[in-house]
């Protein structure tokens, strides 16, 4: 993977950011682009202010891992106090307006900024997270956000992915020692049991074709 990588990377004129979300789908990419040859990559992280606390010491261990920094691209304080209000605690389980007004101003607009003058956007993104992502390709052109979006391990298998991990003894959250197998925000994330979906825990309460926070939503 690593040399297609590199092939591909080496095409992009203008800057490359990769977005950091306490997966081991991340790490395994980050190590990934480290290995190619290119000038500079920003990795950055979407602080949405209701991440596990495990997140944040996984933060600083990635970062001394990789010797980098993660930048945080957090919410804009004014729409906080304004959602927090409206929702309490839990409202954005209560309804999928609810939950999709929550997910806009603490991941997508501040994902907008973060992407913002950028020529690549690098995930973690696998097929293998079900019904909502089964037509990934390694490229695609993302016209939301203007920008080509690399998506490296698309095709890797849990096994793949975790043997990766631990090959290079990489930084993984302890969640995944806790049952969880998609890690997002505390209040819309669970452990799952043996044999449920990869993203059975993210949302449960909602249909599967709804299970995206927008983040990975193609449309204008
Ligand atoms: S995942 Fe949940 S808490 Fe996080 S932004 Fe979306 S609705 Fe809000």
């Amino acid at each position: 993977m690593y040399s297609l990588l590199q092939q591909i990377v080496s095409k992009i004129d203008g800057k490359i950011a990769l977005s950091f979300s306490y997966q081991a789908e991340d790490a395994a990419v980050l190590h990934l682009l480290s290995q190619c040859k290119i000038k500079s990559f920003e990795v950055f992280t979407l602080d949405t202010g209701k991440l596990f606390d495990e997140c944040e010491k996984l933060h600083k261990e990635t970062e001394e891992f990789f010797k980098i920094s993660i930048k945080k691209y957090l919410p804009k304080s004014g729409e906080i106090e304004h959602l927090e209000k409206k929702l309490g605690d839990w409202g954005m389980r209560e309804s999928l307006e609810n939950r999709r007004l929550c997910c806009r101003i603490r991941k997508v607009e501040p994902l907008e900024r973060a992407l913002k003058g950028k020529s690549a956007w690098v995930t973690g993104l696998r097929v293998a997270h079900g019904i909502t992502r089964n037509n990934l390709q390694i490229v695609e052109y993302d016209e939301k956000f203007n920008l080509f979006k690399i998506n490296p391990i698309v095709f890797w298998s849990d096994e793949e992915l975790f043997g990766y991990i631990k090959e290079y003894n990489l930084p993984l959250n302890p969640l995944y020692s806790q049952g969880f197998k998609s890690i997002g925000c505390k209040p819309c994330t669970r452990a799952v049991k043996d044999g449920e979906d990869i993203r059975a825990g993210r949302w449960w309460w909602e249909n599967p074709e709804h299970k995206e926070c927008g983040l990975h939503i193609k449309e204008k």
